[in-house]
């Protein structure tokens, strides 16, 4: 660490040297460009510098540089998705926007697809679908691919293969000491395991390597979630929803089908037959422009979206999140997404109170019923949970021990200010 290095600007003007053409200043065009480019309003500020690395090389150099500065805070960006304002870019610090590491790679057998962390989900569907395959990833396209795997997440083969997590094989990734290392079931098997829901708790994730799947085209079904009819290949959202300019209220359920030739009559039939039907727009179909249409209205819209808790991970290729292993997925527990879509960035601390008192109610009301799981999903989180401690204890504290080893100085925890963390 250099003493008296400790300003935001030097450590800028310092990664300059180091890196030129590829740190971005306040005024210049790529800066705009990136700092534009969130998906969320909230998350458009701006940072001192913003650093486009090429390379896993040019990352492991901008980790050595930062680090020499030790009170200047830095956020990382992938795919720009994060609901929580500071969790992918930062006022008055230092943004890594990994958007132009954007390469995509097929095994010589197809089995595995290689993925820069800059990617997102509709550039790889429309690069693997090309030869006929699929793969466990996120349903809007504009996600980061990143993010979603390593909160978890949740995909449209998730009651059938579990958390998308689950069909890594390995992650490329930058410590804080700059190594260059790679994690899987057989090289830094204790980082891999965590990595699948550590988010940004480590290190510096630069490439995922994912199971491709082979599969029909995905579809867009009605639902189900009946004990004694669960659908392996069926996944459910149901939503509720109000939206302040149209004053409509909806009920939406959806279901994607991995398999849609050989969909059970029965799981569609509990909601074929609710009475009056505002719309049945039932078919086969391609999922996004559905999901275009759902959020282009509003000033102000508010969902609640019940989601299927993916199958818990097989014991031979554990996973962090701390659910046990078991045959069965939890097809009696299910996320709750409460989502906002507004126009006023004035308005987010209010709306977030308000989903706060909500929450709590329900938790209240859970707690009575004795049917509450701690666990929050970190993909979904509000800024103010703790994700990490409604982990199971011993899920919690063997991430901690795996969080000493690979960021001794606690780089990740000290000088990231987003994201869940583990030392507070
Ligand atoms: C429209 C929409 C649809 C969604 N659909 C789904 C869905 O179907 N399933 C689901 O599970 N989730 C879904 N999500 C939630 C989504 O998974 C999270 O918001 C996720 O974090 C976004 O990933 P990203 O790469 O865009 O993340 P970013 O916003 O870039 O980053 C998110 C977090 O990861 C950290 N991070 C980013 N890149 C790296 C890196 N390379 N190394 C280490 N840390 C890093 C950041 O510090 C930040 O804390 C959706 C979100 C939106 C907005």
């Amino acid at each position: 660490m250099l003493a008296g290095f400790t300003t935001t600007t030097s450590a800028c003007t310092s990664l300059n040297t180091i890196l030129p053409d590829r740190i971005f200043f306040p005024g210049s065009a790529a800066y705009n460009t990136s700092v534009f480019s969130y998906h969320f309003l909230e998350a458009r500020i701006q940072p001192t510098c913003i650093v486009g690395p090429r390379s896993t090389e040019d990352i492991s150099k901008v980790v050595e540089t930062i680090g020499w500065f030790d009170s200047v805070h830095f956020a990382i960006s992938s795919g720009g998705h994060s609901i929580n304002k500071g969790f992918s870019n930062i006022q008055d610090g230092i943004t890594i926007d990994l958007s132009a590491l954007n390469t995509v790679q097929l095994s010589q057998d197809q089995s595995i697809v290689s993925i820069g962390a800059g990617f997102l989900w509709g550039n790889i569907n429309d690069t693997v679908e090309h030869y006929s395959l699929s793969f466990q990833g996120g349903g809007v396209s504009s996600v980061g691919v990143r993010g979603l795997t390593t909160g978890g997440g949740i995909g449209f083969f998730s009651p059938e293969r579990g958390w998308v997590c689950d069909s890594v094989t390995n992650f490329e990734v930058v410590l804080s000491d700059r190594a260059i290392v790679n994690a899987n079931a057989t090289s830094h098997s204790d980082l891999f395991v965590e990595l699948n829901s550590g988010q940004n708790t480590f290190e510096i994730i630069m490439r995922i390597d994912n199971q491709t799947l082979t599969t029909e085209v995905l579809a867009a079904f009605t639902a189900f979630k009946e004990p004694g009819k669960f659908d392996p290949h069926a996944m459910l959202i149901a939503i509720l929803s109000y939206n302040t300019s149209a004053d409509l209220y909806g009920a939406i359920a959806a279901v994607y089908h991995s398999h849609p030739k050989n969909v059970n009559g029965s799981t569609v039939e509990a909601f074929a037959s609710i009475q009056p039907q505002l719309g049945d727009s039932l078919r086969i179909a391609p999922t996004v422009p559905a999901l275009k249409e759902m959020y282009a209205s509003a000033q102000l819209a508010v969902s609640l979206a019940f989601q299927s808790v993916p199958a818990a991970a097989p014991a031979s290729n554990p996973n962090s999140l701390g659910y046990l292993p078991s045959p069965q997925p939890k097809c009696n527990l299910f996320n709750l997404l409460v989502d906002f879509s507004y126009q006023d960035p004035a308005a987010t601390d209010s709306l977030e109170k308000v989903t706060q008192i909500f929450l709590h109610a329900i938790d209240e009301i859970a707690e009575e019923e004795r049917i509450k799981d701690k666990h929050v999903y970190m993909n979904y989180d509000g800024s103010w949970q703790d994700v990490l401690k409604g982990y199971r204890q011993d899920s919690f504290e063997k991430m901690r021990d795996v969080a000493r080893k690979y960021n001794e100085k606690g780089m990740f925890q000290k000088q990231v200010r987003g994201g869940a963390k583990l030392f507070n």
